[in-house]
């Protein structure tokens, strides 16, 4: 069994106070890993050497320093890649083709890509006339915003909690990482390779534990924490805003969705159902972006069911390494019971059930992980719970419908705006719906497909703030304006 401890100063130490809390592997239930929960006073430690460490080397250290030991940062996640896969793969227990294909490399990539950005963007500059008609030269330079807290979800945990730490040190500032208690370990294993490559001790720095009255709390209202970055769930947003409120620190936020899916009859139909078993059922469904709400025009909606029906009917279970398995557990038996409540829930609520609905049959030591069957329902009205809360599963409500205005006014009932897909090969009408529907990333004819430089983040209550390329930059810097009277 691993024992994981936080990383504060370069440094894995455990708690002051000895209390751990164990990691169950969502396979089998197994416990596969101890974890060291840091109390008020590790969270102070670490905040204090993050703080020290703006000050230090990493505070005087040029652009181009920094970029290069980025660089390494990524360069050494891709030497170890194994060691990450293995440790994602533990927590999540989710394929390892999908860790070796997009979560890992994904991982390595937030580092170079905001490097990159870091050493390329232009700063503004306007030249103004006064009345002496020698005028003046405005510029604007961009620094650190300081101690960043980073709070982060188990969904996709390494890609996910580097997409926050790589562009925070690319722009000069230093971080206290709170890993979700259910997928510690590659941030623990993260800084391993921090100190490889010779990033200054206090610039990463990890504490684990819980939300509430644990580790997430003890970040999130530490006054020496200059802004919070949180991906997670909208509830949790509210509280970590209300923590932030004290101090009048900034939030950067990534939060729940209930996304909706759109195809056309005129959509190239074995493709949209291809894309769909993908934002339904990959990850067992929980991705953020995925679609737990699908819309289909009516001269294909009986077909397009069948055939997602088939997709879900055979996908094959199984520990994550074994050759031909596509589909994981949930990552605990407490969501495994959230999801069961709602596949209980939507039958309550007259919901044709079309396929799965319960739990597979798991031989030997799996039948005790946190196993679900991916579901497809039917029938239900806009109204029903499964249709409006997110589920987080691998389960989706498919209704039909009959014209355009109608299937926006769905898409866009409701209180979530992260993302969307639409289907169709009427190009006029696609750049139309997108532009309708109020979301923040719009997928057409495909589902995922991220280029990292683009914005990223949701509408209304699914976020605050964009991240990926030069939007980052709006978040981990501070720009000042210069003002020279010539
Ligand atoms: P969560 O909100 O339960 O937990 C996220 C993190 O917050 C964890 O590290 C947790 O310990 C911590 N936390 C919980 N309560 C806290 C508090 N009061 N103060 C400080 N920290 C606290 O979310 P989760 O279950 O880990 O992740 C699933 C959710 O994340 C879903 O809603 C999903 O849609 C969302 N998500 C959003 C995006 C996005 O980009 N928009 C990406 C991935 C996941």
């Amino acid at each position: 069994m691993r024992q994981i401890e936080n990383f504060i100063a370069g440094e894995y130490r455990a708690a002051a106070s000895g209390r751990r809390f164990d990691k169950r592997s969502p396979l089998d239930n197994r416990v596969i890993a101890s974890i060291s929960e840091a109390g008020r006073d590790e969270v102070d430690a670490a905040v204090q050497a993050a703080r020290a460490a703006l000050h230090g080397e990493w505070g005087a250290m040029s652009t181009e320093r920094r970029v290069e030991l980025l660089y390494a940062v990524a360069n050494e996640i891709t030497r170890r890649f194994d060691d990450f896969v293995a440790a994602e793969m533990a927590d999540t227990g989710q394929p390892e083709h999908v860790m070796k294909h997009v979560f890992i490399p994904r991982g390595a990539a937030n580092f170079k890509v905001f490097a990159d950005t870091i050493k390329n963007v232009a700063s503004e500059s306007f030249r103004m006339d006064t009345p002496d008609g020698r005028g003046a030269l405005n510029y604007s330079i961009r620094k650190p915003k300081g101690v960043i807290g980073v709070v982060c979800p188990w969904n996709a945990p390494f890609m996910l909690m580097t997409w926050k730490v790589g562009p925070a040190l690319a722009c000069g500032n230093t971080v206290v990482v709170k890993p979700s208690e259910e997928s510690p370990q590659t941030a623990a294993l993260l800084g391993e390779v921090m100190n490889a490559v010779g990033i200054p001790k206090g610039v990463y720095n990890v504490v684990h534990g819980f939300g509430p009255d644990s580790a997430g709390e003890f970040v999130t209202q530490h006054p020496g924490v200059d802004a919070i970055t949180f991906t997670g769930e909208t509830r949790t947003g509210t509280a970590i805003m209300k923590a932030a409120a004290e101090g009048m620190r900034d939030v950067s936020f990534e939060l729940g969705g209930k996304n909706a899916g759109i195809v056309f009859a005129d959509a190239d139909f074995d493709a949209a159902v291809e894309g769909f078993s993908r934002s339904v059922f990959l990850n067992t469904g929980q991705v953020c972006l995925g679609t737990e709400r699908v819309y289909v025009e009516r001269p294909i909606f009986e077909r397009f069911v069948q055939a997602l029906k088939a997709k879900a009917e055979a996908v094959k279970y199984g520990r994550p390494e074994v050759h031909g398995s596509n589909f994981g557990p949930l990552i605990s038996l407490e969501h495994q019971q959230k999801v069961l409540s709602y596949y209980r829930k939507a039958i309550e609520e007259g919901a044709t059930l079309v396929t799965g609905g319960g739990v597979p049959d798991m031989p030997g030591e799996l039948a005790e992980g946190a196993w679900v069957q991916p579901t497809i329902w039917t029938g239900l009205p806009e109204t029903a719970a499964v249709v409006r809360e997110e589920i987080f599963g691998p389960c989706c409500h498919i209704s039909p419908f009959d014209s355009e205005d109608e299937v926006v006014a769905k898409a866009n009932a409701t209180e979530y705006g992260l993302s969307t897909t639409i289907w169709t090969s009427n190009l006029a009408r696609a750049h139309r719906v997108a532009e309708r529907v109020d979301v923040g990333i719009t997928w057409i004819n495909s589902w995922f497909l991220r280029d990292l430089r683009t914005p990223f983040g949701g509408s209304k209550q699914s976020g605050i703030g964009r991240e990926g390329g030069v939007h980052s930059l709006e978040f981990y810097t501070e720009t000042r304006n210069i003002c020279v009277k010539l």
